[in-house]
């Protein structure tokens, strides 16, 4: 950070504070910064989407300034209620805060109207009966020039009557489109007389039948960023082409704002896809459980996973705001969780694949009251009891009949040590017909209760559950969704890569008494095995379920650090 850095922001400043910066230097905007996130109801948001939040709502709050939360909502064929709503949730669960800027384009549809009988009357947009067809036929290509439409040369008063009457709904849906008057040679594409309007017969969800014609993106998003006075339009590298038309529609405007748009790379991350499109062809093919599976990269499905709103935008912030596309690993949005879970998880114990242990030298009835603690270095997060009895159960990937070398965990005649408890040692393996291990019996030193054993080394610990005490739970554990690394950039359908074994359920799945009580969402680290998290959806009193959220080994700290 440079010495005349006056903010308080802990990360290095990227090129967009830098401009902003300079801006108010020169005291352009009077000093203000306003910035907006701008998403089309068109699908829920996802983990890339999170970045656009945290740069906008993030770089407003560095500065003193707003953010407004706008709805591009244009195109209502594809556009629900449902998401605006799941929108505005994800949002607010990461942690930001619109107030009372809560905007549509949509409001805009007079104004937008009028903007468009202002380009007529200035002679920079005409009526035109092309078909799309044709249309694109006329646009040339990258390497050849686009010719004028016939109609170019219309007079402004016909121009002016048919607009009107393609608002008053006398014409069929796409007999004609508004477009604006630039350059039919322009090398870029974007201003060769790009459409503004066309005719779409259409129920909205905000205007309701109020219009037959919708103004085109490009169209919408520089005016409703000015009518907003928006200082800093951010968004992703795609529209730099756009940037000209952005800046040609506002300046033949009478319109006192020109926010300045200015374009950052989109974040990428391996092993997913992150297209609002192919998400929800996930979601229609039910080749996922809906729009928050836990294994979708949507928001609404990472907080069901169990990721924290923290670690998502300190993940944004690792990532950092660049000028150039790149793909990001997901182990370092994993990292980022497994540091901030570390932290504020309290531990317990849960034993995914039960395998029962009969205690031969202790009574029938016998307890013993054990208090652990919740947190290894948090003492404020308390204490939780267990009962040690006479019947427990560890998980049976903790026994090996015959071990693999260097197995430490227990053997029939073997030691290892129950957590928080006594050694036991294997005196006897039951098993059912079919030669399955069903049961063990073991004995406990009954010296080993916070001590360590006499004269020998126990290198093992296993996590435990008293078998009548525990509870039932369920546990659904996840893995990647997809087994390729770059499943949009193959030859191949991505859907040909979902991995089939991307989700388990275990049911029968026994976890300490402390979790009777646990709430929709709250997280835990299960020892030994990973973070979990109350499944907010499913997980009821009577039938708890946990939620995998990741597991506890961290590579890309050891290959990053
Ligand atoms: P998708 O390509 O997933 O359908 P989109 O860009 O069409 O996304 P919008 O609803 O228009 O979705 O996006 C809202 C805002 O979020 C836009 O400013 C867009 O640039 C930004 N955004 C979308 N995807 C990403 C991403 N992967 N990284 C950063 N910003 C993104
Ligand atoms: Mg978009």
């Amino acid at each position: 950070m440079s010495e005349s850095d006056s903010t308080s922001s802990t990360s290095p400043s990227n090129f967009i504070q830098q401009i902003i910066r300079e801006d108010l230097e020169n005291n352009k905007n009077e000093g203000r910064v306003q910035t907006r996130f701008p998403p089309e109801p068109n699908g829920y948001l996802h983990i890339g989407h999170a970045k656009s939040i945290c740069l906008n709502f993030g770089t407003a709050s560095e500065f003193s300034g707003l953010c407004n939360l706008r709805f591009d909502d244009t195109n209502p064929e594809k556009e629900d209620l449902e998401y605006v709503d799941s929108i505005k949730e994800s949002i607010r669960w990461l942690g930001f805060d619109w107030e009372d800027r809560e905007y549509y384009a949509s409001n805009y549809f007079d104004q937008l109207y009028d903007f468009g009988v202002e380009l007529i009357n200035k002679g920079k947009a005409y009526v035109c009966s092309l078909t799309q067809d044709e249309a694109r036929q006329f646009r040339g290509t990258l390497t050849e020039p686009g010719k004028n439409s016939p109609e170019r040369e219309r007079s402004i008063a016909e121009n002016l009557e048919l607009f009107a009457r393609m608002k008053a709904g006398d014409f069929e849906d796409g007999a004609y489109t508004l477009r604006a008057k630039i350059n039919m040679q322009s090398p870029n594409m974007n201003m060769r007389d790009p459409v503004l309007y066309r005719i779409r017969r259409l129920h909205h969800h905000q205007t309701g039948d109020k219009w037959c014609i919708y103004p085109m993106y490009d169209y919408t998003h520089c005016i409703s960023d000015a009518l907003e006075n928006i200082t800093h339009s951010l968004c992703t590298l795609e529209f730099e082409d756009h940037r000209p038309l952005y800046d040609w529609v506002l300046d033949q405007l009478d319109i006192a704002s020109h926010p300045q748009q200015i374009e950052f790379a989109r974040l990428n991350i391996n092993y997913t896809v992150m297209s609002k499109r192919k998400l929800k062809q996930l979601v229609d093919e039910n080749l996922v459980n809906g729009w928050d599976d836990p294994r979708m990269p949507t928001l609404d499905g990472m907080r069901r996973r169990g990721y924290t709103p923290g670690s998502i935008r300190n993940f944004c912030d690792m990532v950092g705001v660049t000028k150039s596309n790149s793909v990001v690993d997901v182990g370092m949005l994993e990292h980022s969780l497994r540091d901030d879970l570390d932290k504020t998880s309290p531990r317990a114990m849960c034993v995914l694949r039960p395998l029962k242990v009969v205690i031969v030298n202790v009574e029938e009835g016998h307890k013993d009251e054990l208090i652990l603690s919740r947190h290894p270095k948090d003492e404020e997060m308390g204490e939780r009891k267990i009962s040690f009895s006479k019947t427990i159960y560890i998980d049976h990937a903790d026994f090996e009949e015959v071990p693999p070398p260097g197995f430490k965990r227990l053997i029939p005649g073997g030691e290892v040590r129950l957590r928080g408890c006594y050694v036991i040692k294997c005196e006897e393996v039951i098993k059912d017909s079919a030669g399955k291990v069903v049961e063990l019996r073991c004995s406990i030193d009954a010296a080993t209760l916070g001590a360590k054993p006499e004269g020998r080394k126990v290198k093992g610990v296993v996590h435990w559950v008293p078998a009548e005490e525990s509870v039932e739970v369920e546990i659904r554990l996840y893995d990647r969704l997809f087994n390729h690394e770059a499943p949009d950039a193959t030859d191949g359908d991505y859907r040909d890569f979902i991995n089939p074994d991307s989700l388990e359920v275990l049911t029968g799945c026994r976890a300490e008494p402390s979790l009777r009580d646990a709430l929709p969402e709250e997280r835990f680290q299960f020892e030994r095995e990973g973070y979990f998290c109350v499944d907010r959806i499913n997980s009821t009193k009577e039938h708890p379920v946990f939620n995998l959220t990741v597991g506890l080994r961290d590579t890309w700290a050891k290959q990053n650090r």
